[in-house]
């Protein structure tokens, strides 16, 4: 894709560390944020670099971060809706997805991600399971990230519970090798480890996997807590030497007071999917609770009915209304905070703010603000008010991924997506 831009962003309206600006502006240098602040100061600092401007009638903000997701269960959509969740994982997910060959995979997650970018998502965390053959499939997601311009986390399962299908299944060797060949060839800080469950992963696998997250100094990503389950599932993982503050707990919907205590104390973060959940009927995670106790929480997109961030944080904010019957429990400024840069910090990534400080990822978007009521904060219209369609652009380090339409790549995507889907009798 050549070298990112080096360039001075100049923006009539922002919002930068979760506040509306006005004239402001960033450079853009080596994908990353490398000064930010007043439009005057930062070009009298930065005179020789070229000047890309937006003007009032456009909304600057960081590139959404999507914290979980599995991209390829955009091919369930419609003909496994409604379904009781044992039934839509064992006569849906798993009767499509081990077919899937490489380059299926690559094709399915092209238009995911496609989807993903014009819904103004700059970062996804795969939680990648179809690994029981080898790399190639998972190879197949990094290159269609890297195709579209997506920043990708690669989650990549283990998982050896016999039920499961054999194409996801691998022994703790081979996870292990397979794992590390991933960390060998691509940016270690892109591939992580993510042990599926605890009951897609035996005890074996899951002390296996927290040995590997702290030699290699990698996040644990796992599934917690999505159902109701007496024995207590973040107790059970303690248990097991599991919690760290590598560890990433996806879900952790049926959690006891105790448990998120625990959470707390071992450093632990959250990665929460208010869609998803709705839409399988799982229950409502206690967003107040955790953010309480300080532990970052970010929001993700998990079974990808309608891959959006901005949808998320509005569902995450409602739902906690209802769930703490308070109007007050989750508002636009913490529910924007976890699509951005709580988000970021939830699962490990430098990006989430249009500053120059830490959160430095060159991720950005720009919004069609004439939606925005003159007289509303815009962060409040981000999340109360904005659809997929105000996004007229997005940047993913200082570089234009998407320009308001469809490429020509994701149309194609479309069009190998029929082809599969009647191959696949969907
Ligand atoms: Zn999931």
């Amino acid at each position: 894709m050549g070298n990112p831009p080096t360039e001075l962003i100049r923006c009539a309206r922002a919002i930068a560390s979760g506040e509306e600006r006005n004239d402001y502006a960033f450079v853009v240098r080596d994908g990353t944020i490398a000064d930010a602040g007043d439009f005057k100061t930062i070009h009298e600092r930065n005179r020789e670099v070229p000047a890309r401007a937006f003007p009032a009638d456009r909304l600057v903000i960081p590139g959404l971060i999507n914290g979980h997701s599995h991209a390829y269960q955009i091919l369930l959509r419609g003909w496994a809706d409604d379904m009781p969740f044992e039934q839509w994982r064992d006569e849906a997910l798993y009767r499509i997805v081990p077919k899937l060959a490489p380059e299926d995979v690559y094709w399915v997650f092209v238009a995911a991600f496609s989807e993903m970018l014009a819904a103004g998502i700059t970062t996804v965390v795969e939680f990648f399971y179809l690994n029981g053959g080898g790399n190639a499939h998972a190879e197949a997601v990094i290159n269609a990230a890297e195709a579209t311009g997506m920043r990708l986390v690669l989650a990549r399962a283990w998982m050896d519970n016999p039920k499961a299908p054999a194409e996801f299944r691998e022994s703790v060797d081979q996870a292990r090798t397979r794992t590390l060949e991933l960390r060998a060839k691509y940016p270690p800080s892109t591939i992580c480890v993510a042990p599926h469950s605890l009951h897609g992963a035996s005890e074996e696998m899951l002390r296996a996997a927290a040995r590997f997250a702290r030699e290699e100094a990698c996040d644990l990503h796992i599934h917690v807590a999505e159902r109701p389950d007496p024995a207590g599932q973040i107790s059970a993982l303690d248990r097991l030497g599991v919690l760290s503050e590598r560890t990433v707990a996806v879900h952790a919907i049926h959690v006891t007071e105790e448990e998120k205590d625990v959470l707390a104390s071992r450093g632990a973060r959250v990665v929460y999917n208010p869609t998803t959940n709705l839409y399988l009927g799982d229950g409502i995670a206690d967003v107040s609770g955790f953010r309480r106790r300080g532990i970052p929480i970010g929001l993700g997109t998990d079974a990808n009915v309608k891959p959006s961030i901005l949808g998320e944080m509005r569902a995450a904010s409602y739902l906690q209304k209802i769930r703490c019957r308070n109007g007050q429990a989750l508002g636009a400024v913490a529910a924007y905070r976890m699509g951005t840069l709580d988000g970021a910090r939830a699962v490990g990534v430098l990006a989430g703010d249009l500053t120059a400080g830490a959160a430095s990822a060159a991720d950005f978007i720009v919004l069609d603000a004439s939606g925005v009521d003159p007289w509303s904060p815009a962060r409040n219209a981000v999340v109360y008010r904005a659809e997929a369609h105000w996004v007229r652009a997005t940047f993913v380090n200082g570089r234009r991924v998407y320009a308001g339409q469809p490429s020509p790549l994701a149309l194609a995507a479309r069009s190998e997506l029929a082809a599969l889907a009647r191959r696949l009798q969907l």
